[in-house]
């Protein structure tokens, strides 16, 4: 049984798509969840059609959205407020020693975030790599477990099979509702479904891409 889970994730969304799953299991458990959302996603340049943002407001838009997701999946949510579409530029050591300030403070026993290099995106990538350096700063016998979340088309050939693989078909309603809680990226995502609703029912094919969560456990290696 976990004592606490945190999620580091550096966009609005990336929780509902990654782990939305993942958490809503440990939330029925009655574990304690808090995503660590990196930035507000407001480089996105998804508006809509026609559109209903702009570059002013798409922050203060993702933002309520993202309170909305983790209402809907029960989560603590803290913002950090980096920019979007940085990460790779930040001082990784900063956001490092920034994120070990808060797990010094929640004492987590498990941390999910990105597998740094296998997570498609820079920002992924960067705010994997310094939370994973975040665990590493902190003393040996207190380290939470990490939970490294690949997302690549081929990340099983370069990684092997995942270590942790999580059925999450069972809350795939739950899930479905924290993803479509981001109105302004969710028409995307209808959009990736598309091709298949010709031949399939749309919540079949979701289930197909959205229904398995899958992570390695990360080895420091001392
Ligand atoms: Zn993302």
């Amino acid at each position: 049984m976990e004592k606490h889970v945190v999620v580091i994730y550096p966009h609005p969304d990336d929780e509902s798509f990654g782990a939305a799953g993942t958490i809503t299991k440990y939330r029925e458990e009655e574990v304690p969840v808090t995503y660590l959302c990196g930035t507000l996603g407001e480089m996105g340049r998804n508006m809509g059609t026609p559109a209903f943002a702009n570059r002013e407001t798409l922050p203060e838009i993702r933002k309520e959205e993202l309170i909305e997701a983790c209402k809907q999946l029960d989560v603590d949510l803290r913002m950090l407020g980096y920019r979007d579409k940085t990460m790779e530029f930040e001082d990784k050591r900063h956001v490092a020693e920034h994120l070990k300030s808060i797990l010094d403070e929640i004492q987590p026993s498990l941390v999910i975030t990105h597998y740094p290099e296998h997570a498609v995106h820079p920002d992924h990538n960067a705010m994997g790599a310094a939370a994973i350096e975040a665990v590493r700063m902190m003393d040996a016998q207190h380290r939470p477990t990490v939970w490294a979340q690949a997302i690549t088309n081929d990340y099983i050939n370069e990684l092997g099979e995942p270590d942790i693989k999580n059925d999450v078909t069972a809350y795939f309603d739950k899930k479905m509702e924290a993803i479509l809680s981001h109105k302004s990226q969710a028409s995307g995502v209808i959009g990736q479904f598309q091709e298949y609703w010709a031949t399939e029912d749309m919540k079949e094919a979701a289930k197909k891409h959205l229904g398995k969560e899958q992570f390695y456990i990360w080895h420091f290696g001392e």
